[in-house]
């Protein structure tokens, strides 16, 4: 499918930020967007890099009040040579259709994804930012647009690609956030829609993360829907915990994430000397070996700070400090070598770099 590009009027070209220290995340949007429909007995038509503006749509329409909705998140990065750069978008992409088959809505077209991405970025090139740590932030949503109010998959869709260029997420510095452990609400149960990257499950997990953000926590630590019991994920990113050179993280048991910067931790580990176990970690049990410091690290992983070290967990009002504190050498170096890879400052042995036309 080709897609159509409108032309972008000069008096609809923004302003480029200046300050790249002032970007923050998702505050900014660039000129142009991707949009493709689907429409029941037609499929996939229609697909256009356009002017970004706001969307007229009718009230009724099924995303505004059954929440059928999917989206996606990855970064292009412009290298110092000028080359511009997706990281393992093709993983996203698979990704996007498997939340689309649990949300019932149509698959999309996996290279149309990719190719659809890179001939935005390529366009929005000049919106790339370069200070260190900066990106453009890429998010591809697909929402259900039938003005219908009975409760059915929707026969009309729209697949969109907005970007943001975002700031360094450490600019006040590589530095430890603490974490509270959920043992009240719940973020996914088995059988529920905890694989995908849905807007419903971040619209149930706001109650959570406004409660922990009082007591003073960045984020909370999901345990598993049933028990309470498993330890699941953080927000948006899968956690890992470091017995010396072991690390150790969740299975994929189907109500946490499959994260893409997860996979690249897990295949990049033996290089760097670690060995990876993906098991049930029960939250008593990490809390006792914890307090025998047996756990010497943990981090968590995910596009938007790519490792997240965490320095303090708080469960049942117990607060146990991890790493003194501080930032682990693990932690550190898988941060190190996977920005490396994503800025072209370390060699990418594993063809995770898509080098943008
Ligand atoms: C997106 C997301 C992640 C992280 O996935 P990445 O592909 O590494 O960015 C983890 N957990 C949840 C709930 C997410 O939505």
């Amino acid at each position: 499918m080709d897609i159509k590009i409108i032309p972008l009027p000069a008096e609809k070209m923004k302003a480029k930020i200046a300050d790249q220290s002032q970007l923050g995340f998702g505050k900014y949007f660039t000129d142009r967007m991707l949009l493709v429909e689907w429409k029941s007995g037609q499929g996939w038509c229609d697909a256009r890099i356009e002017p970004y503006a706001p969307f007229m749509l009718d009230p009724a329409c099924t995303v505004f009040h059954y929440a059928q909705e999917i989206f996606e998140g990855l970064k292009a990065y412009k290298w110092s040579d000028g080359r511009i750069t997706l990281f393992r978008p093709e993983m996203n992409a698979r990704r996007f259709n498997q939340s689309a088959e649990r949300i019932c809505m149509p698959e999309f077209p996996e290279e149309l994804f990719v190719k659809g991405i890179e001939q935005l970025v390529s366009l929005e090139r000049d919106w790339i930012p370069t200070a260190a740590g900066t990106s453009l932030y890429i998010r591809p949503t697909m929402i259900a647009v039938e003005p219908v109010l009975g409760v059915h998959p929707s026969n009309h869709y729209y697949f969109y690609v907005i970007l943001s260029p975002v700031g360094a997420y450490y600019a006040a510095g590589f530095k430890p956030v603490g974490i509270l452990v959920e043992d009240h609400y719940v973020r996914a149960v088995p059988g529920g829609t905890g694989e995908a990257k849905t807007g419903g499950n971040y619209a149930s997990s706001l109650k959570a993360g406004q409660e922990a953000e009082k007591k003073g926590y960045a984020q909370v630590l999901w345990l598993d829907g049933k028990e309470r019991r498993f330890v699941e994920e953080v927000g948006a990113m899968n956690m890992f915990f470091a017995y010396g050179n072991r690390i150790v993280t969740a299975p994929l048991t189907g109500s946490i994430l499959s994260g893409v910067t997860r996979d690249s931790v897990i295949k990049l580990a033996p290089s760097l000397g670690l060995t990876v176990e993906e098991k049930q970690i029960d939250i008593n049990d990490l809390m006792t070996d914890i307090r025998a410091g047996k756990v010497t690290e943990a981090f968590g992983s995910g596009t938007a700070a790519v490792i997240t070290p965490v320095g303090k967990l708080c469960y049942k009002d117990e607060v146990l400090q991890l790493t003194g504190g501080n930032v682990g050498g693990i932690t550190q170096k898988l941060y190190d070598t996977l920005t490396g890879i994503q800025t072209g400052k370390l060699k990418d042995e594993f063809g995770w770099v898509r080098f943008v036309g």
